[in-house]
This record gives structure tokens, C-alpha cells and sequence, in this order.
């Protein structure tokens, strides 16, 4: 029965429950009567109420109206999608594009169509539960490799005796520790036993490259992975993910894809947000500066004070607590010193891994850095981790 389950949950500190904030979001919000500083959202630039975004909204809302009425195969596709989807190809610099309603939609709608009953999938340890519930519906064998290691990876790709279809999946940018897929290793290792490589970049999409282009560019690998998937509800603000790909590619995915298929489209003011997302990228490089200055300043911060961290190169920055109810009670004294950084605890990551997740914008303050660090300092001592 559910209540005994939920009992359990209780019991082992893994009870979640809604926040409801009285305000949208930002670097602060306000939450049950206060303001306070948010070192959680993945809304890196700060792009979710960028006055550009918000106005491409509002506009494709007065346009075309609130919603987009059914599926795109059933109904049509309308002006901010097609609009979308050539922007992401052409920023990506593939030849088409796809979009999806959400990240989740879309890994578990193309992952079972490009590896079936008989193909074997071999993951990342640490992806994503999206893509994790993506390879269970493809009834592929499906293995995972520890995280980021590529010797075992090929240990795993050796053992098979009859070859067969293969895919490797990974994260560009890892959620939850903030580290790099060794997306190099992946590739050769791809193409030396032709397997297809799957890259999930939903948290480098827009902050990683030189260009904001993601993991893939920071990597220099554009020419070496043909096709990957990422979000737009995280750099950029709005809602909603895609494929960017070769034409057939994508023209599979329209035929084949039941989370596309069969579910409404995108609203055209979440497609016109994020394709005003993209143009503000390109245009104001200064907010990644900003971006990456402030990770610099927290992480800094955080190593001085002697926290136990991830190996993170990027503006997630995980302190490793271990077990659910301390990472649970830091976050609560973290919230009454006015800092909102919220507990991620399993079954989101590996048991005895809990932890608090920061996440810094671009729009924080150094003031707001460092009154995080002071309520750090207090809350860590309290809880016993410093
Ligand atoms: C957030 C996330 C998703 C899901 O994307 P949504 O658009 O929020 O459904 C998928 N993969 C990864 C790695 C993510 O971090």
C-alpha cells in the first residue's frame, strides 16, 4: 500500500516534498516569507526572465495564441517551431533539427528507436533517470560502465563474442556532479567497434564551448559526433528539448518517435523564448564570463572552507555529504541563514552519495557568493562536515 511506502520514504530521510515559492525564479526568490538567495535552478544565465525572452514570448502568445492546439503530424507545425528548429541546426551547425515537449520525452522516445531487442546499450553509470528509463523501453541488453571510465567501457564492448548493434550512452556535462564525459575516449571508442555514441548535453547546452554551443564544441567533436540530444529548460531558460541531426535522422525520428508522435507540441511562446534564448546567447557572451567567474568564486569558496567536493569543472558544484538525513538537515540550516540549495539524495544519485547541489548563474552577485560562504561555514559546522 502507498502509505507504508511513503512511511519508509519518511523513515530514511528520503521523503520529497514541493516548495511552493511565493515568487518566479531568480538568483533570489521568495520563499515562505522571506527572500532568499536560489543556488539551485539550472537557469545558468539567467535566460528564464531575460526581458528579450519574456517579450518573445508574450508575443508568439498574442500571435499564435496559448497553445498549440494538437500534434504537430495531426494539426500542422506553426511559425515558432519551424523557426526553433532552424535556429538550433543552424547554431549546432547540423542539418536539421527536432523538438521534443520536455528532455524526458525525448530520451525515452528516440533511445528505443535506435536500438532495439538483440542490440546491446552500455551507459554511463551516472546518466540520467530519463535516459536510464530510455534504455529499459528499448528491451536492449542494457549495462552501465563505471563513471567516466573508458577502460571499462572497452573491457565491455570486448566481451561480446557476436557482433551486434551497440550504443553508448553518457551525459555531456554530468547533472549531478558537474564533471565531463570523456566525449574524446567515447568516440574513438565508438567508431572502433562501431557502436553509435548518444550524448545527452541538457546542462551544456548554452554554458560549455566557445560559443555556448555545449559540451560538444568545448570539445572540439562536431565533426566526430554526427547527432546528440539537449534541453531547452536549463541555460536556456525556457522548456522543452531537441535532437540535432542529419536530415534522415531527424526525418526517422518524426515517423518512429511516440513521445513525439503522440503528444501536443511545444506552446509557440516556449519555442519563441528559446529561440530568442539562442540569439541572446550569441550576442552576450558576457554572461558566461559572468557565469564563469562566479562558479570560480563559490568554488574557490568551498575548496577554502575544506567541503568534500565532486571532480566539478563547471558552475554545478556538489558538496558530498553521504547520507540522506545530514545532506537533508544542511539544507535546512542552509534555508534559515536565507540560502535555498536543496538536498539531492537517492534514488537521484547512488546511495551514500547525498549531497547539497549548488548551482551558480550569472546573475548572482558576489555579495550573494559570499553571503552563501558564510552561511556555508555556519551550517557546515553545525551539521558536523566541517
Ligand atoms: C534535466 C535533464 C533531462 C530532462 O529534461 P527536461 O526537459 O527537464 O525533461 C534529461 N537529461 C538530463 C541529463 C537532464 O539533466
Amino acid at each position: 500500500m502507498f502509505r507504508s511506502r511513503l512511511k519508509q520514504l519518511a523513515d530514511r530521510s528520503l521523503m520529497r516534498r514541493l516548495s511552493p515559492l511565493e515568487s518566479g525564479t531568480g538568483p533570489t526568490i521568495q520563499y515562505a516569507g522571506c527572500e532568499v538567495i536560489l543556488l539551485s535552478s539550472n537557469d545558468y544565465l539567467g535566460l528564464a526572465t531575460h526581458p528579450e525572452v519574456v517579450r518573445a514570448a508574450t508575443h508568439a502568445t498574442e500571435q499564435y495564441g496559448a497553445g498549440s492546439g494538437a500534434s504537430r503530424l495531426v494539426s500542422g507545425t506553426l511559425p515558432p517551431h519551424t523557426h526553433l528548429e532552424t535556429a538550433l541546426a543552424s547554431f549546432k551547425g547540423t542539418e536539421a533539427a527536432l523538438l521534443f515537449g520536455a528532455g524526458y520525452l525525448a530520451n525515452i522516445g528516440v533511445i528505443p528507436n535506435l536500438i532495439g531487442q538483440g542490440g546491446l546499450i552500455l551507459a554511463d553509470r551516472l546518466c540520467h533517470a530519463s535516459l536510464i528509463d530510455g534504455c529499459r523501453l528499448s528491451r536492449a541488453d542494457f549495462r552501465v560502465f563505471r563513471h567516466r571510465d573508458c577502460a571499462h567501457l572497452e573491457s565491455l564492448l570486448r566481451r561480446q563474442r557476436t557482433k551486434r548493434p551497440t550504443l553508448i550512452i553518457t551525459e555531456g556535462l554530468f547533472s549531478m556532479d558537474g564533471d565531463l564525459a570523456p566525449l574524446s575516449d567515447l568516440a574513438s571508442l565508438a567508431e572502433r567497434y562501431e557502436a553509435t555514441l548518444y550524448v545527452d548535453d541538457a546542462h551544456g547546452t548554452g554554458i560549455m564551448g566557445p560559443t555556448g554551443r555545449g559540451t560538444i564544441e568545448h570539445v572540439g567533436l562536431e565533426q566526430r559526433i554526427p547527432f546528440h540530444m539537449g534541453t531547452l529548460s536549463k541555460a536556456l531558460g525556457s522548456h522543452g528539448a531537441y535532437i540535432v541531426g542529419a536530415n534522415d535522422l531527424i526525418q526517422y525520428l518524426v515517423n518512429v518517435t511516440r513521445p513525439f508522435i503522440f503528444t501536443t507540441a511545444l506552446p509557440p511562446a516556449i519555442a519563441a523564448a528559446a529561440s530568442a534564448a539562442i540569439a541572446v546567447i550569441q550576442r552576450e557572451p558576457e554572461r558566461r564570463m559572468r557565469l564563469w567567474s562566479n562558479r570560480q568564486r563559490l568554488f574557490n569558496g568551498m575548496q577554502r572552507l575544506g567541503f568534500r567536493m565532486t571532480q566539478t569543472v563547471s558552475p554545478i558544484l556538489p558538496i558530498l555529504v553521504g547520507d540522506a538525513a545530514t545532506a537533508s538537515a544542511l539544507a535546512e540550516r542552509l534555508l534559515s541563514y536565507g540560502i535555498y540549495a536543496s538536498a539531492i539524495r537517492p534514488p537521484t544519485v547512488p546511495d551514500g552519495t547525498s549531497r547539497i547541489r549548488f548551482t551558480v548563474t550569472s546573475e548572482h552577485t558576489t555579495e550573494q557568493i559570499d553571503e552563501a560562504l558564510h552561511a556555508l561555514n555556519l551550517a557546515g559546522r553545525e551539521t558536523g562536515l566541517l
